[in-house]
């Protein structure tokens, strides 16, 4: 097959990708970035819930198998699939690991302090130091300013002061302020929707935008299905077009795997390497949402919310357990429509007719990296001739009792705001997926040397959030942001 060259080929358009591509681009380098989704196309049905969340306008065309919960069967689910990667979907909490996370990783916080600093100014991350009990060292301002709490989490900050807990501004890489860019109109279809306005830091409005300007040819529909090894190297990726399906093939000096922490392992499967971690450890929070009812409509403006965090928990369990517990944050109640198709059948209408008076908050606890969680290949194939992702995993009594520790007491804080009924469910995506493709300092413990380079490959590096051994007790995406910024530091310094 004929094959373009390039300097460097990047797959996969998320955080990862995109702030390698970006570094690389802006260094001089001829790259490509290769990405299996299209643009999001940011018009009004981007906000519409049942268009997103029922219809999933995004989905992909390839199918996950996921067995979990200790079922015996894989069942299909379908992730979406945009330029941008799941930071077109994010909430845009922006919060660094503590040093303490940092206990099983090959490098520290101390190494990792000035890219995050460096991802906070990319992503105009808005916030406010001195306020979260646990912050971390190093951290001295924010780009931008945190903005005011709407009413409902103004309700959520006082109960919390009232239990003596200490709430914080949530960090977040939204548009508030910058008035050369859209701004955020403060809606509550955020989490989970692309920005029709594009006043969401995702990586399709700002970072790829940049990138593009500087040179960076994006290729979109471009499903990576195979990178050809020769003599220790890669020496070309293969991929199939998704709408005409044919194969085309980029030769390059230097491949970036980014197609997140499912896709990245299974695509190394699919091509034959055989590192016996690849696609081991994978990791996701352990994570629940604690609801109230209310006796008043909690948010009869319907504003933006998602502004509060709570960290007070965050150390509790770490002598016990070495980890971190996790954190308590805000999150939306989903329209009346989305929450009666969730709830089984004979309590639709009631659950229907109870949104509009619900006021919630997502628990996100640290998990254990166990090495029978796993994403492997399925024998049945997709319709561009790959191998399905197969996922399989289950949580630790231990993930179990951080999750719950941390449900127990964001209940106590929606009681104390009036909240009366309690209902407690699941996160069950696969939205915080991490440590696939762990990095460590021997290739017995890891996939990837300190640099997130392959271990058996020259010029093979992985940047996005497979690289983490641990979770950690915090929403990844800052955390797979610095170190992609730390990888693209580390290749430029190597060539
Ligand atoms: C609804 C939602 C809300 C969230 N909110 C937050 C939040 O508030 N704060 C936070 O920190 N985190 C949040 N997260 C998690 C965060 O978005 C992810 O951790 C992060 O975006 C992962 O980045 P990544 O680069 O590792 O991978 P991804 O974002 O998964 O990027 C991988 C990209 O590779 C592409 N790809 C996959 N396979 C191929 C292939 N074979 N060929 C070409 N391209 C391929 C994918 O289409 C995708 O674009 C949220 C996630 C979701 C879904
Ligand atoms: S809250 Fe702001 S950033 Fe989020 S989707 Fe609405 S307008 Fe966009």
């Amino acid at each position: 097959m004929n094959a373009a060259h390039y300097d460097a080929v990047v797959i996969g358009s998320g955080f990862g990708g995109s702030l390698v591509a970006h570094a690389l681009v802006q260094a001089g380098l001829k790259t490509a970035l290769l990405e299996r989704g299209q643009w999001a196309k940011r018009d009004g049905a981007d906000w519409d819930q049942r268009t997103i969340l029922l219809q999933k306008r995004y989905r992909a065309a390839s199918p996950l198998l996921v067995k979990q919960y200790g079922r015996r069967t894989f069942q299909r689910t379908y992730p979406n699939e945009v330029v941008g990667g799941n930071s077109v979907f994010y909430g845009g909490a922006s919060l660094r690991l503590r040093p303490a996370d940092f206990a099983r990783w090959p490098f520290s916080y101390t190494d990792l302090a000035p890219h995050y600093a460096r991802a906070e100014q990319l992503l105009g991350v808005h916030g406010e130091v001195d306020t979260d009990p646990y912050q971390p060292p190093g951290l001295e301002a924010y780009p931008r300013r945190a903005v005011e709490l709407s009413a409902p989490a103004r309700r959520i900050y006082q109960a919390g002061a009232d239990l003596g807990l200490r709430p914080f501004k949530l960090p977040l890489a939204i548009n508030f302020s910058d008035r050369t860019r859209p701004l955020c109109l403060r809606c509550i279809t955020c989490d989970g929707f692309p920005c029709t306005v594009e006043a969401k830091n995702d990586m399709a409005s700002t970072v790829l935008a940049a990138a593009s300007a500087a040179g960076l040819e994006i290729v979109v529909g471009a499903v990576a299905r195979r990178l050809v090894q020769w003599g220790g190297r890669v020496e070309q990726v293969e991929y199939v077009d998704s709408a005409s399906r044919q194969a085309h093939a980029l030769s390059a000096d230097l491949v970036v795997l980014a197609a997140g922490a499912l896709n990245s392992p299974a695509l190394m499967l699919r091509s034959g390497f055989d590192h016996p971690l690849i696609g081991r450890f994978l990791m996701r929070h352990c994570n629940g949402v604690a609801t109230c009812v209310f006796p008043f409509r909690t948010n009869p403006q319907q504003v933006f919310h998602k502004q509060l965090c709570f960290s007070d928990f965050y150390e509790d369990l770490r002598a016990e357990l070495g980890t971190a517990v996790g954190v308590i944050q805000d999150i939306y109640t989903p329209a009346p429509p989305i929450i009666r198709h969730h709830t089984p059948w004979g309590l639709k209408t009631l659950a229907g007719m109870l949104a509009s008076r619900m006021q919630s908050l997502l628990c996100i606890a640290e998990d254990d990296p166990r090495r029978e969680n796993r994403v492997s290949l399925a024998d049945e194939q997709d319709v561009f001739g790959m191998k399905l992702v197969q996922v399989e995993h289950a949580y630790s009594n231990a993930d179990c009792r951080r999750r719950d520790h941390l449900l127990a007491r964001a209940e106590a804080v929606l009681r104390q705001a009036g909240g009366l009924l309690r209902y407690r469910y699941l996160i069950d995506s696969f939205s915080h997926a991490v440590g696939t493709l762990r990095c460590a300092t021997t290739p017995e413990d890891g996939v990837l040397n300190v640099d997130c380079r392959y271990w058996d490959s020259e010029n093979l590096y992985v940047s996005d959030g497979s690289f983490m051994p641990a979770s950690g007790g915090v929403n990844p995406s800052l955390t797979i942001a610095a170190n992609a910024l730390r990888v693209a530091e580390r290749i430029l310094e190597k060539r």
